[in-house]
C-alpha cells in the first residue's frame, strides 16, 4: 500500500520509499506551492479521473457550498460543492480531457463569486499522464474576468448606440484606424461627395489627395493636434467631389483609442456640408465691400485697400497716383432723361474704368457720382497720360435711349500723387480734389494735375 502523504491544499500519493521524510529541495517545493494555493487570485485546483478534488486554493474553497477548508473539498465532485446548472458546465469540459483525450481545454464560463454575484471566469484544464501516457487527473486554473467582460460589453454597448445615433441622424461619419491609414465612412459620407456608397473607399491618402490646396496645411496641422491631444478638434476646408468641384465641410474629430505609449490608434468624426453657408457668407462679404450699383469696390472697401496700398508704397518707396473723377452735368443728364437713366450712366462709366484701366488699378465710388482710383507704381506722368485716355475713352460712350440721340456724358479728373513720406490719404484725396475743382473750372471735360 502506498503512504499517503498530505500536504497543504492537495493530497499526493507518494512511494513508499519517499514517505518517511522528504529532502530540503522538497520541502522547499511543498513552502513554495502552498504560498501559491494561500495566495493565488486564481482559482486552483486538482481532480482525479473520478472528478473528484484532490486539492483546491483557498480562492476556490471561498465559492463553493458547506466547505470551510480545501480538505473539505477532498474526495468531492463539482455535484456535490456547486449548484447542478454550474456543475454540469464545468462537467462537460472536463470530459473532453477525460473522454476525447485532448490535453487542454479553455472556455469562458460562469461563476458565482463569495458574494452570490454572478461572474466569468476564463477556465482552463490541463490534463495530468502517468509514466505510461494515461490521463490520470487534470489540473485546473481559472481566472476571474468578470471586470473585463463587463467592460467589454459596455462599450460594445455605447458603441452601438453612437453607431445607431449617428446612423439615425443620417450623419457622415468616418472611423480612421491610424496605424493602417484605413477609413470606414457612413453612406451620407459616400454621398455627400457624390458618390455612392458601394463605390467610395476612402483612407487617410486619399482624404489627403482631395484636399484643397489653400486648405491643406491648416488642415493637416489640425489633424496633427487632434493625433496629440485628447481634445475633439473642429476645422472647415474644401474637399474635392466625384466631379472634381469643391465642397465646403465643416469636421469635428477626435480620437478614441490610445496605445499605451500614447500613440493614437482610432479616430472618429463627423462632417458637415456647409457649402451653403459659405456661399452666403461670401455673398454678404461682397456686399459689405463692393457698391451695388456700379460693382466697384465702396467707400469704405476702397479707403481700407488705399490705405494698405500707400503703406505699401512708402515702404518701398514706389510711387503712387490718385484720380479724383466726378461726371459732368450729371444733374442735367438726371433732368433730363431721368434717375434710371442716369444710373445706367454710372454703370455704363465703371464699365468703362474697368476696361480701360488695369487690373492692378483699385477703383471706388466715393459718392453719388463721384469716384477715386488709386494707381500703384505709377508716377504723376503716367498717371496724367492714364487720366487722358480714361478721359476720351469715357467721352466715346454712349447710353442708348429706347428713343432718342444715345445719351452722351463726360468726366473731369483730377490727378495727384505721393510726392513725401508724410502724405498720408486725406492729403492724397484732397490735393486730387482740388485738381478735380480747377478741372470743372476749366470748363470740365478735363484732366489737370495736384500743385504740389
Ligand atoms: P458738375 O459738372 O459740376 O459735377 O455738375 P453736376 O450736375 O454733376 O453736379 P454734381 O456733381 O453736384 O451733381 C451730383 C448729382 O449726381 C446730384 C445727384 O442727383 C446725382 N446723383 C448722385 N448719386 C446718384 C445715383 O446713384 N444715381 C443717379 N441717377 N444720380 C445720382
Ligand atoms: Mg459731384
Ligand atoms: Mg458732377
Amino acid at each position: 500500500m502506498c503512504g499517503c502523504y498530505i500536504i497543504p491544499h492537495i493530497s499526493i500519493s507518494l512511494s513508499k520509499s519517499s514517505a518517511p521524510g522528504t529532502s530540503a529541495l522538497e520541502q522547499n517545493a511543498l513552502a513554495n506551492l502552498t504560498a501559491m494555493f494561500d495566495n493565488t487570485d486564481d482559482y486552483i485546483y486538482f481532480k482525479n479521473r473520478a472528478h473528484e478534488f484532490t486539492g483546491a486554493s483557498q480562492t476556490l474553497v471561498n465559492i463553493t457550498h458547506d466547505a470551510e477548508s480545501w480538505q473539505d473539498l477532498i474526495g468531492k465532485t463539482d455535484y456535490e460543492v456547486f449548484s447542478a446548472e454550474y456543475a454540469d458546465i464545468y462537467y462537460a469540459l472536463e470530459k473532453k480531457l477525460f473522454n476525447q483525450g485532448m490535453a487542454m481545454t479553455r472556455e469562458t464560463q460562469p461563476v458565482l463569486d463569495r458574494n452570490g454575484k454572478a461572474g466569468w471566469v476564463d477556465n482552463r484544464k490541463y490534463a495530468i499522464y502517468d509514466k505510461f501516457g494515461d490521463v490520470v487527473g487534470l489540473f485546473g486554473v481559472a481566472r476571474d474576468i468578470t471586470e473585463i467582460k463587463l467592460t467589454e460589453a459596455a462599450l460594445r454597448k455605447s458603441e452601438e448606440r453612437i453607431r445607431l445615433a449617428m446612423i439615425a441622424a443620417k450623419q457622415a461619419w468616418f472611423d480612421l484606424e491610424v496605424a493602417t491609414g484605413e477609413v470606414e465612412v457612413s453612406d451620407e459620407y459616400s454621398k455627400m461627395l457624390g458618390y455612392s456608397p458601394e463605390e467610395f473607399h476612402s483612407s487617410l491618402k486619399e482624404w489627403q489627395a482631395n484636399l484643397h490646396p489653400e486648405d491643406a496645411a491648416a488642415v493637416m496641422a489640425a489633424l496633427q493636434r487632434c493625433m496629440q491631444g485628447n481634445e475633439p478638434v473642429s476645422i472647415e476646408y474644401r474637399r474635392k467631389t466625384k466631379d472634381g468641384g469643391w465642397i465646403w465641410l465643416f469636421a469635428v474629430a477626435k480620437v478614441i483609442d490610445w496605445r499605451v505609449n500614447h500613440e493614437p490608434l482610432r479616430m472618429i468624426g463627423i462632417h458637415m456640408d456647409i457649402s451653403e453657408r459659405k456661399k452666403l457668407e461670401e455673398e454678404l462679404r461682397q456686399k459689405a465691400y463692393v457698391d451695388y450699383l456700379t460693382e466697384v469696390n465702396n467707400r469704405g472697401h476702397f479707403m481700407e485697400l488705399a490705405e494698405k496700398e500707400l503703406a505699401r508704397t512708402l515702404r518701398y518707396a514706389k510711387p503712387l497716383a490718385i484720380f479724383m473723377i466726378d461726371i459732368d452735368w450729371f444733374k442735367r443728364i438726371n433732368d433730363s432723361h431721368g434717375h434710371k437713366l442716369g444710373d445706367a450712366v454710372l454703370k455704363k462709366m465703371a464699365d468703362t474704368f474697368r476696361t480701360t484701366l488695369r487690373e492692378v488699378d483699385i477703383i471706388g465710388r466715393i459718392g453719388g457720382e463721384e469716384f477715386a482710383v488709386l494707381l500703384p507704381e505709377t508716377d504723376i506722368q503716367e498717371a496724367v497720360e492714364a487720366a487722358e485716355r480714361l478721359r476720351s475713352a469715357v467721352a466715346a460712350t454712349e447710353v442708348p435711349l429706347k428713343d432718342g440721340l444715345p445719351v452722351k456724358f463726360t468726366v473731369s479728373i483730377g490727378v495727384a500723387s505721393v510726392v513725401s513720406i508724410d502724405d498720408n490719404m486725406d492729403v492724397l484725396l484732397n490735393r486730387a480734389d482740388e485738381a478735380l475743382y480747377r478741372a470743372k473750372e476749366s470748363g470740365r471735360n478735363q484732366v489737370c494735375v495736384a500743385a504740389h
